[in-house]
């Protein structure tokens, strides 16, 4: 490379906002390609955790983000009847890394966009393909534009063209869920992220920053194919509060329902000079609410071994080698959690409940600050 490698980032969402602030704090020159028009204000609530606000720090936008979000007091998990099956509190989280944040996704957006000067994105640009040419890479644009690159980074979701295009897709797995999500405005006491589990269902509760709530639900897609705001209140009518009330609150025109699908990990997740980062390079279930957190990694470690490596494919070598395990294990473990919270039935519901309220806690504190524990 001679002068500072231009980097094309295709996609503004968090993975590649977080990518781009990182690459040019890494003295690269990037730009992202956003397919919409603007930022808008849409989307949901997101859990942050201790290993995303740490590989925020690494490029300095953690204080940013941390000035939107709102702080959890510890971790629960309930049965549908409101019996607490499994507590982390707000101290021993602290012990393991911290407490999960909420924020919404629209402030989280802004929070980023804000550390970026006005010509690091560029809105009304949809990246058609791209092509690696060996010297350099060219991402192509819907009105017939090209960029060519040093390096493009596919940062363009879950049905990411830049992963098609270059090679490394696997077919997206429907996970046979729908999750209904709200933000209202809603007065709840300080708590717990909380989430509550019965039959194959569950109900999750963030309280967000001025006296907002964050909720969402999710049912096996079998039963939820006429899923409107009434069904809602009929299958989580009977859970615990504030469940039904939340649900009476929640105006049915802002609940959003959304299919859930993964895929198995990619078999590479670079080809030439081209890469890919975020939910592009490891789709995987909502369950464990890592998947902005694990984001965050991928545009530190990227930043990182860029600015240490002169050449550009070997510098997405080590990247990759780098962020594949732990990327990996989170979208397992989510795969792993909506299996045993889709177990249908009261037997096997027993024998949840039983697992839950009997796990050890020190093992799971473990777990835990293994996967809070970002090292770059
Ligand atoms: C129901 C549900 C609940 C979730 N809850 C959580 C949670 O609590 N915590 C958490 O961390 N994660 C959660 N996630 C996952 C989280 O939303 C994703 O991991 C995160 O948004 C990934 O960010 P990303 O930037 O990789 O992709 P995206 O957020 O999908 O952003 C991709 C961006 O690229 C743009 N784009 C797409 N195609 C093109 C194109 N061709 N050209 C140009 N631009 C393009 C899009 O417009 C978008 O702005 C949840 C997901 C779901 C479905």
């Amino acid at each position: 490379m001679t002068g500072r490698p231009q980097v094309a980032v295709i996609g503004a969402g968090p993975a590649g906002l977080a990518t781009t602030i990182a690459l040019r704090r890494a003295g690269l020159e990037a730009v992202a390609y956003e397919r919409v028009e603007a930022l808008r204000r849409h989307g949901n609530g997101l859990t942050l955790w201790p290993n995303g606000f740490a590989a925020l720090d690494a490029f300095g936008a953690g204080y940013a983000v941390r000035g939107r979000a709102h702080p959890a007091a510890g971790m629960a998990m309930r049965a549908a009847d409101g019996r607490t099956l499994y507590e982390v509190s707000e101290q021993a989280m602290k012990s393991v890394g911290g407490n999960g944040m909420a924020v919404h996704r629209t402030e989280l957006l802004a929070a980023l966009r804000g550390l970026l000067d006005p010509e690091a994105v560029r809105f009304g640009a949809r990246c058609v393909g791209v092509r690696d040419a060996g010297e350099h890479a060219v991402a192509e644009f819907a009105d017939g534009s090209e960029v060519r690159a040093d390096l493009v980074v596919g940062a363009d979701g879950i049905r990411s063209v830049v992963r098609e295009s270059a090679g490394l897709g696997r077919r997206l797995r429907h996970c046979g869920v729908v999750v209904w999500r709200a933000t209202i405005p809603f007065g709840l006491p300080e708590t717990p992220g909380l989430l509550s589990m019965g039959g194959a269902d569950a109900f999750g509760i963030w309280k967000l920053a001025e006296d907002r709530v964050y909720w969402f639900a999710s049912a096996p897609f079998a039963d939820a194919r006429q899923g409107g705001a009434d069904w809602l209140l009929r299958r989580f009518g009977d859970w615990h509060e504030p469940i039904p009330e939340l649900l009476r609150a929640t105006d049915p025109a802002q609940v959003v329902a959304t299919e859930i699908f993964d895929c198995r990990p990619l078999r590479a997740w670079s080809r030439g000079r081209v890469a890919l980062v975020g939910d592009a390079a490891h789709p995987s279930m909502p369950n464990m609410g890592q998947g902005t957190s694990q984001a965050f990694e991928d545009a530190a470690v990227l930043a990182a071994r860029l600015a240490a490596t002169p050449s550009v494919p070997e510098a997405l070598r080590a990247y990759e080698r780098q962020r594949r395990g732990r990327a990996n294990a989170a979208t397992s473990q989510a795969r792993m959690l909506a299996r045993i919270g889709g177990w249908p039935g009261p037997v096997a519901g027993r024998l949840r409940e039983w697992m839950l309220s009997h796990a050890p806690q020190r093992a799971q504190l473990r777990q835990l600050r293994q996967m809070f524990e970002f090292r770059i």
